[in-house]
């Protein structure tokens, strides 16, 4: 089942949450959504699953435009909403039987039985949601999600906060459980995306600037750049930077605080901080940084 955005703007009073987005996802891809917070993944996620409704452009769920079939469409959509969102009194399973009641799900009994066995609650089915630790509370979004069989999902950063056991088995049930089903997941995580999705459509304020194949993507994690992060007690003069090794260099200075930059394997902490004190430089702070969204954005649209 495809699932198709074409045009896709979206505003919160003046404000330009998506700005002409279109994509489409093919019967049986699993694809990520990233973007950093408030790019817009959430706003698109309600937007399909019909929540809330767009200004402008068109949703066709296999080629059904949400405008006019949502009843239909929400019938073969799970949506696992952004902070999964549960009755914390109700049990497990009396909760998943009622979202299947509500889905109108065939033979539900045995449906919910399913679904509990199929994404690990069995031990935890008696217990009430609220009692549950966040990966199991996680697992009873999933359940409800998948409960009425749905051929698309939309999972809004399902493994946002928890614990990296339990993202790996998370991830390992949206793989398991993806593998007949057309899939959108939405995180802020470069590595999630690896890990789970075959294409990867990035969204930045409101627009989507990239959109390909996982593959193509990873090639470019690998060749990040190490950057360091110091500052110094004294104001220091920056050529005495010159003697440094010719893979490290200066990209920015201020006075007290650099950074450095280098395409070594190797972590240069150490050789920066011999160079510090054999420079008799009182060094105060030296962290760093992770290549952020931000750059990998700027070198994915150069
Ligand atoms: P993401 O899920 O990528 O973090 P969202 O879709 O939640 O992003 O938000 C996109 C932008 O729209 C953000 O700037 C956010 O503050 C804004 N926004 C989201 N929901 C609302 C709302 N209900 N009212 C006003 N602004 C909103
Ligand atoms: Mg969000």
């Amino acid at each position: 089942m495809s699932l198709e955005a074409k045009n896709i703007t979206k505003l919160y009073g003046i404000q330009k949450a998506l700005d002409n987005v279109s994509f489409k996802i093919n019967t049986g891809e699993i694809v990520g959504f990233l973007g950093p917070n408030g790019a817009g993944k959430s706003t698109m996620m309600k937007i399909i699953t019909g929540f809330i409704e767009q200004n402008e452009g068109d949703i066709f769920v296999n080629n059904l435009n949400t405008k006019e079939n949502i009843k239909e469409i929400k019938q073969q959509i799970g949506y696992l909403p952004e902070h999964n969102p549960l009755y914390l009194d109700m049990f497990v399973k009396e909760y998943l039987n009622f979202v299947a009641k509500i889905y109108s799900a065939d033979n539900y009994k045995k449906k919910v039985s399913e679904i509990i066995e199929l994404t690990g609650l069995t031990s935890e089915q008696n217990k009430k949601n609220g009692a549950l630790s966040k990966g199991y509370r996680q697992r009873v979004g999933l359940a409800a999600a998948l409960i009425h069989n749905p051929e698309v999902l939309i999972l809004d950063e399902p493994t946002t906060g928890l614990d990296p056991n339990q993202i790996i088995e998370i991830r390992n049930l949206i793989t398991e459980v993806g593998k007949k089903k057309t899939v959108m997941l939405s995180t802020h995580i470069m590595q999630e995306v690896e890990a789970i999705c075959d294409r990867v459509i990035i969204i930045n304020k409101g627009q989507i600037i990239a959109d390909k194949p996982v593959k193509s993507i990873s090639g470019l994690i690998k060749r990040k750049k190490q950057i360091v992060f110091t500052e110094f007690a004294e104001s220091v003069k920056t050529d005495i930077f010159e003697k440094l090794p010719e893979y490290i260099s200066v990209v920015t200075s201020e006075n007290k605080s650099f950074l450095f930059e280098s395409d070594s394997e190797e972590d240069i902490r150490p050789e920066l901080f011999h160079f510090f004190a054999d420079n008799n430089l009182i060094l105060i702070t030296m962290k760093q940084k992770d290549e952020n969204m931000e750059d990998i954005f700027r070198s994915l649209t150069q």
